[in-house]
This record gives C-alpha cells, structure tokens and sequence, in this order.
C-alpha cells in the first residue's frame, strides 16, 4: 500500500542475528522531526530519542522476522519514514492464521521488550536515575513500547492489528474479506484520527487522517487489487 523503499546512497547497511538490515535516511528525518521537542532540554536529548526508536522499532521487526523464521520464511528489515518493515523473501507456505502470528510477533516483541525495561529499572535503578539523560530514555523507551504497541493493535490496514483483522476476515470466510476489512480500518481509523485531534496529539491525529483517506482510495480502486 505505502509502495516499495527505494535504496539510496546514504542508505546504511547491517546485519543483525543474520538478519539483514537497511535503514533509510528519512528514518533518521522523520524521528528528527518527530522529537524535535527534545532539543528544548539540549541535543544530547534528541540523540537519546532517536536510539530509543531506533532500538525499539528494530525489536518490533524482529518479533515478525523471528515468527517468519519460525515458519521457514527468511526476511529483512527496512527501517524508513513510516517506521519499519519485516520484508518476507517469499509467501510459501503461508496460512491466514500464520500471518496473524507474525503479525502480533511484531507489538508482542515490543511489551516483552517493555517487561525488560521494567525490569532494568526496579533492580539496577532502583534508587533512581542518575540523570535526567537516563530517566529520558527510560520514559521514551516506555512510551514507544507501551504507547506505540498499542496503537499498533488498532483495526487499521496497514497496520499489524489491521493485518490481523483482515487475516481474521478470510479466517471467518467472509463473502469480501478485503472489502471487510478496509471499511473497518476506515471506521477504527476515522475514530482515531478524531480522538488523537480533540486530545492535542496532531501528529498521531494526521497520520489515521492520512490513513483513513488511503484505504477510503484502496475501497474505491474495485476489483483486481489483491
Ligand atoms: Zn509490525
């Protein structure tokens, strides 16, 4: 839906538990933009952010890398403007309800990953941080995982809980499983995108607009598109 991520030059290229990865630079413009208001408290603060999301959405991926793995489908990661993805090399073999675990593999990593989070802090900074730097990415790191994971689980294509309705869908052997599932992301993201504007989080408010408006235009495209 959100189209291919082209490689560029300034591209940057590892490997993680033999998992390939790629981050895009508008990985790095995007969390920029998105933390700016670090930068109020010094630009150490904005670094510390952008390693929370990278470090978090990398776990995320490799929750559904790892449940593809499981399921013999090799895959890489892509870290870009939107987030990140788990690429599949192939569909073989793949059943609706194999991809709803992958699909919750994703956010399942990311509260495992919180528990861990819990738990660094209440033993090794049980007498508190000990600066505000560290108490920072602590409070992302939390937010991200808790806050993000959940959002995550929205009804909303192309999200993971989007991808699980629309798994649930065929599932469910529903006369137009696609058709069902767009509306519901239209309805869950219409919702969202209204709940996140009335409460001051315009951000996270334009990006359901934004995707209310493309699976409004994916209903509209009729037959043919898979
Ligand atoms: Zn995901």
């Amino acid at each position: 839906m959100l189209g291919p991520v082209r490689p560029t030059p300034y591209d940057l290229y590892f490997s993680l538990f033999g998992i390939p990865v790629r981050i895009n630079p508008f990985f790095w413009a995007m969390g920029t933009v998105l933390g700016w208001r670090a930068m109020d408290d010094g630009p150490e603060f904005l670094l510390v952010w952008l390693g929370c999301i990278f470090i978090s959405i990398l776990v995320h991926e490799l929750g559904h890398v790892f449940a593809m793995q499981y399921y013999g489908i090799p895959a890489h990661i892509i870290l870009y403007h939107f987030g990140g993805l788990a690429v599949p090399e192939s569909s073989r073999g793949l059943t609706h309800g194999k991809s709803i675990v992958i699909s919750l593999s994703g956010p399942g990593a990311g509260f495992l990953f919180l528990g861990l989070i819990n738990i660094v802090e209440k033993t090794v900074f049980a007498d508190g941080f000990p600066n505000t730097l560290t108490k920072s990415a602590f409070y992302q790191l939390h937010w991200i995982n808790l806050g993000w994971g959940i959002i995550n689980l929205l009804p909303v294509l192309p999200l993971d809980g989007g991808q699980v309705a629309r798994d649930a869908c065929f599932l469910l052997r529903l006369r137009d499983p696609i058709d069902v599932a767009t509306k519901l992301s239209i309805l869950a993201s219409g919702l969202a995108a209204y709940f996140f504007f009335t409460n001051g989080m315009q951000y996270a408010g334009f990006m359901f607009g934004y995707m209310c408006f493309m699976n409004f235009q994916e209903l509209n495209q009729g037959p043919g598109r898979y």
